[in-house]
């Protein structure tokens, strides 16, 4: 059982949780991920580890409320516990010192982004942040994007937060203006890893993603979340969950995002009816 010190709203839809996992804390690295069960019975969630404390021997998960799990794990409180958590899982990020790293998170994939960012400026790179939201709203983290970017850009979709548009227009001006950039690294929807991946193909600059596809054992065994990347089979929770963006076959891997919408989109009536009835 893993208990639940602090929960809280970071924008509309999007929470976070801080967890005692001393022995998960102690040994996470940027990129990895957890797998968490909120109940016995409940579906397990893979998460990016959202940052880390290793003295405190607490980790921070940011997950945003859209199925049935994520609203049950909305509804805990601090002191709740937790059923299970698997982790860390995946691969870490590369970090090196690469020199001009550009970081690209797309929404709720800010905060995937957020120890990536952290560890690459640990290891001297200059990096340029850039976060992309739909709306003011739903911004949240730049103060921590700040600590440890060089320059930090945001773009909102309707323009009422940093640039109008979407979060690879910034990508693309900076290209243009031939900013120096000797890596790319871009965290969020899929189809924003797929423009960021075209974009930077035609400027021959290498970028890395970070795949979201469906998981379910989280080590290898059952499939869920295989992607084809260079013409391979790959399993995003043992082999990455970062690639080599411009290998990636995208096409695929949002199709297979999208098998389960209709099955999701009934559980979470059912459960919503089931709860309605309880409360009766
Ligand atoms: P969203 O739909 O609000 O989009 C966020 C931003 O991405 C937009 O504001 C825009 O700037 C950019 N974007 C969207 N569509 C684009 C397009 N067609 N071209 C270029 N840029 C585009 O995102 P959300 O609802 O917050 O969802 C975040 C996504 O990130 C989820 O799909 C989630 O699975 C994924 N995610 C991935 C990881 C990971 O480790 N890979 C971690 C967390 C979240």
């Amino acid at each position: 059982m893993f208990k639940i010190k602090e929960i809280s709203f970071l924008a509309p839809g999007v929470l976070q949780a801080l967890i005692e996992a001393p022995l998960i804390a102690k040994k996470a690295e940027a990129g990895q991920f957890i797998i968490i069960r909120s109940t016995e019975k409940g579906e397990r969630i893979p998460l990016t580890i959202a940052d880390y404390d290793k003295a405190k021997g607490i980790i921070s998960i940011v997950f945003q409320v859209l199925g049935k799990s994520t609203t049950q794990l909305a509804g805990l409180k601090a002191g709740d516990m937790l059923t299970d958590m698997l982790g860390p899982q995946g691969n870490p990020s590369e970090i090196t010192h690469f020199g001009h790293v550009a970081v690209i998170g797309g929404g709720v994939g800010v905060a995937a982004a957020y120890p990536i960012i952290k560890s690459l400026k640990k290891a001297g790179n200059t990096i340029i942040s850039i976060a992309g939201f739909r709306s003011s709203e739903n911004i949240f983290w730049l103060d921590k994007l700040k600590e440890f970017s060089d320059i930090l850009l945001a773009s909102t979709n309707d323009g009422s937060y940093g640039q109008k548009g979407l979060v690879t227009d910034i990508l693309k001006d900076l290209l243009d203006k031939n900013e120096k950039i000797d890596r790319v690294i871009a965290i969020g929807p899929a189809i924003m890893m797929k423009s960021a991946a075209d974009l930077t193909k035609k400027y021959n600059l290498k970028i890395t993603v970070s795949l979201n596809s469906l998981m379910v054992c989280g080590m290898g065994m059952c499939g869920a979340c295989r992607v084809t990347v260079g013409g391979k089979t790959k399993f995003t929770c043992m082999d990455g969950p970062d690639f080599d963006g411009h290998l990636v076959d995208f096409k695929e891997l949002m199709t297979r995002l999208d098998s389960y919408k209709n099955e999701e989109k009934i559980c979470l009536e059912k459960w919503t009816l089931e709860c309605a009835d309880a409360a009766r």
